[in-house]
């Protein structure tokens, strides 16, 4: 159609055209304008949060952690780019959202007011699944290397199997309750749900499906508490392998705010409220590089040139 007009376009001058060619040209000009136009409000209007789904993070500096002395895993990533692409998000500075805070200000009541700390800053939400010791061991060193170098305090969300609390095998060990409170204490951790034994809760029977949900959602509190004064912990939840159906919905309304997908798509926020139980998450894997990931966080060139 744009070669068309363009083609078009010098003949519509022409005191030859006829008005029949010339309501045609009008007609498709019209038309593309106004998708234009409708793509650029629709844009304009869309509030786009880069959710990351991470998992497992490795030192590739540590033989012992690259094959083959450990299990090759596609959605593992290496802590030498996790943390450049934190910082480059900290030297922006975006808003970490915790669950809480984008359940609380961009879903469930997207008229509250920001706080004045947040306001005009561009969101993210970094969250690692399956509570493997590295969000210990290799992110927690990341967050405080960069709080103390910026002096910003950034926040994480961590999805946590609570049966699988300090379980080490010879293939991976699991964080402990302890790591868990530290994390939160010092204020780097969201600790959240991923139910209790990573069961595909699709393809389980309604009593496993309830145990999974309440009883993940009981001992991540019990472990945190007395830390948890607002009770946060484990109010939201990442359904494992991001399987979700309407029984999964049922049950999981009974106990959580809202769930995550894992579905590689960016939350997009527009005229109409947002399903809080099919939150979008991008997928995160080894082939991601820090300059894709910096790239999917700041948006579309538009939101970029508007500041969003
Ligand atoms: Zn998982």
């Amino acid at each position: 159609m744009v070669n068309y007009l363009i083609n078009k376009w010098p003949e519509y001058f022409q005191p030859g055209i006829t008005s029949k060619k010339k309501r045609i040209i009008s007609f498709l000009l019209a038309f593309f304008l106004t998708f234009i136009t409708y793509q650029t409000i629709l844009e304009i209007v869309t509030v786009e949060i880069p959710i990351f789904g991470f998992h497992d993070i490795v030192n590739l500096q540590n033989p012992q952690e690259i094959p083959p002395q450990r299990r090759d895993s596609p959605g593992d990533y290496s802590q030498q780019n996790l943390e450049p692409f934190l910082e480059d998000l900290v030297i922006h500075n975006y808003w970490f959202l915790s669950t809480q805070e984008l359940y609380e200000y961009f879903i469930a009541n997207p008229k509250k007011p920001i706080p004045s700390e947040y306001r005009g800053r561009k969101k993210v939400m970094i969250t690692f699944d399956d509570g493997n010791e590295s969000i210990y061991t290799h992110v927690l060193p990341i967050l405080e290397r960069l709080e103390n170098k910026y002096g910003k305090k950034t926040k994480v969300v961590v999805f946590i199997n609570s049966g699988f609390l300090g379980h080490q095998d010879s293939l991976i060990k699991k964080v402990t309750c302890q790591n868990l409170r530290d994390g939160m204490q010092q204020g780097y951790y969201d600790i959240q749900s991923h139910g209790l034994n990573h069961e595909n809760l699709t393809k389980v029977s309604a009593k496993a499906l309830n145990r999974e949900l309440s009883e993940d959602q009981i001992r991540l509190r019990k472990c945190t508490q007395d830390l948890d004064q607002n009770r946060t912990v484990a109010s939201h939840i990442a359904y494992p392998f991001g399987a979700v159906n309407k029984q999964v919905d049922k049950y999981v309304a009974k106990y959580f705010y809202s769930g995550y997908l894992y579905n590689s798509l960016k939350l997009k926020l527009r005229f109409f409220p947002a399903n809080q139980y099919r939150i979008s998450r991008l997928t995160v894997n080894k082939k991601h590089s820090t300059k894709r990931l910096s790239s999917l966080a700041s948006g579309s060139w538009l939101h970029k040139l508007i500041g969003k």
